[in-house]
């Protein structure tokens, strides 16, 4: 698909960001070129019309920005999954492992009803350990994860494997 192209040449890579030895993907430089833009949210919306699928779950916070349009097209509600105290309901709570230390991602209790049909959405896929989270607490409540979707997968960290079933799709790889 010619519309991965220009999305892939549109993402600024940045050597030693946040800390060395990173090569941080930036997708700020794809939100400024709206070709590219509507190309990723017009390639998930292809992928996920008519599949049934009642809920996209958004991941802080990039994942809100590609997550958003995704649900408005497919005729979805928009999840959020937030990181911790940002949500005034009550939550549920997943904590994950980093490089050094853990993380935590919450979701509000009835946002997501038993048997919903679900796609999680997030910009980008290292580990994997951040979209394994947001796939437990959508499991916890009885709902079914039907696709992971990330505009960037970085291959060589097998977040992929990580998933195992849980099919995931992605626009572009980098290194
Ligand atoms: P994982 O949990 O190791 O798969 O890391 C994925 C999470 O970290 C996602 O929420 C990403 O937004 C974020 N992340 C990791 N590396 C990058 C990057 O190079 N650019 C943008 N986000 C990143």
């Amino acid at each position: 698909d010619p519309r991965a192209e220009v999305i892939a040449s549109s993402i600024r890579v940045v050597p030693n960001f946040p800390k060395p030895g990173i090569m941080f993907q930036d997708i700020t430089t794809l939100l400024l070129d709206p070709i590219a833009f509507k190309n990723v949210v017009d390639m998930f919306v292809e992928r996920y019309t008519g599949m049934g699928i009642s809920v996209v779950a958004g991941i802080e916070a990039r994942g809100f920005i590609f997550g958003s349009p995704i649900a408005l097209a497919i005729g979805a509600k928009f999840v959020p999954l937030r990181k911790p105290r940002k949500l005034p309901g009550e939550v549920i709570a997943e904590k994950y492992d980093l490089e050094y230390g853990t993380d935590c991602l919450e979701m509000h209790v009835g946002a997501v009803q038993p048997g919903e049909r679900v796609l999680v959405v997030d910009d980008l896929v290292a580990t994997g350990g951040t979209l394994c989270a947001a796939i437990s607490l959508i499991e916890r409540v009885g709902a079914e994860v039907v696709e992971c979707a990330c505009v960037i997968e970085l291959p060589e960290l097998k977040g992929r494997e990580r998933l195992r079933d849980k099919p995931l799709y992605i626009l572009v790889e980098s290194r």
